[in-house]
């Protein structure tokens, strides 16, 4: 499903086959989680292929690493080049991107002397699909910001998301909503959530989520289209009188919300502005020159 026997991947400074690329299973990465990674995806337009916002992406990759002491030795710019040459290496344009730096071969819980990065690419649809959302709030909260980096994308922070995201199907639900560890309102196992009430939208605040591009990105649309958002400490309570919801991801991009637990929201999806904000998303993205930020 990610790649065949064709497949080219990039790693440390060469073009690699996929099939012909192993991992030392020493690999501090692999037996703590002590690896940085982002997602960002790839679209196609009337002006060729865009890697949307991948600046920012990067930029963000370099921070986790810095967040977490990883040592960060490539080049920001470098890396936005080097996913364009792998779209067109792979013959992809929509395309989901994985960076992933790893640790070298070390057993020991001290700081790596040796790092690599890899990015590999594939089509992928939306994550989440494009039906409104079933949520359930989870049991699991997301990990407490004085326990790890919560502004870092690191890998070993995604067993969280996983039991979640588990945790939800297995009980018939689409995906989790998960609480911070005060019970705030906080994130997806991977999306950011907004809310509207009598057209006002509100967003968790920065602080135990996950701060994201897309979230970021809806933030700027939004306010070029004029709508009021606040940021702050939500409830359960205020989620459950909202009259919709949506999350947004790279993955997801913007998802309409039906349902959390036994509340379903009043609102049809087509009258919210969450479905505004979808279908500026989505116009955005598949533009060749960027109307919002200079940010690629
Ligand atoms: N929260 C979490 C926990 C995530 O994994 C993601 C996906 N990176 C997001 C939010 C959304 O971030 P972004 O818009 O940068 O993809």
């Amino acid at each position: 499903m990610y790649y065949n026997n064709k497949t080219v991947i990039y790693r440390d400074g060469k073009f690699v086959k996929a099939s012909e690329s192993t991992t030392d299973l020493y690999s501090q990465t692999m037996h703590y989680g002590y690896g940085v990674f982002e997602g960002i995806r790839a679209y196609a337009t009337d002006n060729g292929t865009r890697v949307f916002k991948s600046k920012a992406h990067y930029e963000r990759l370099k921070k986790s690493s810095e967040l977490v002491n990883i040592p960060f030795d490539f080049d920001v710019q470098e890396l936005v080049d080097v996913t364009y040459e792998l779209l067109e290496r792979n013959n992809l344009t929509d395309a989901y991107v994985r960076p992933l730096v790893f640790c070298d071969p070390n057993m020991s819980l001290s700081r790596p002397n040796k790092v690599s990065i890899m990015l590999c690419a594939w089509e992928w649809g939306a994550y989440l699909g494009d039906k409104q959302l079933r949520l359930s709030v989870s049991s699991f909260c997301r990990p407490h910001p004085r326990s790890i980096k919560i502004e870092a994308k690191v890998c070993g922070h995604y067993v969280n998301s996983i039991l979640a995201t588990n945790e939800a199907k297995d009980k018939g639900f689409d995906e989790a909503l998960l609480l911070d560890s005060d019970g705030y309102l906080a994130e997806g196992p991977g999306a950011n959530l907004f809310f509207e009430k009598d057209g006002v939208l509100y967003t968790p605040q920065l602080g135990n989520i996950l701060p994201g591009i897309t979230r970021a990105t809806v933030l700027e649309l939004a306010e070029e289209l004029g709508l009021k958002v606040k940021q702050g400490l939500y409830t359960l309570k205020d989620l459950e009188v909202a009259d919709s919801a949506f999350y947004c991801g790279t993955a997801a991009e913007v998802i309409g919300i039906e349902s959390v637990d036994a509340v379903t929201f009043p609102k049809a999806w087509q009258d919210t502005l969450g479905k505004q904000l979808q279908d500026a998303y989505s116009k955005l993205v598949r533009t060749s020159e960027p109307t919002l930020s200079p940010t690629h």
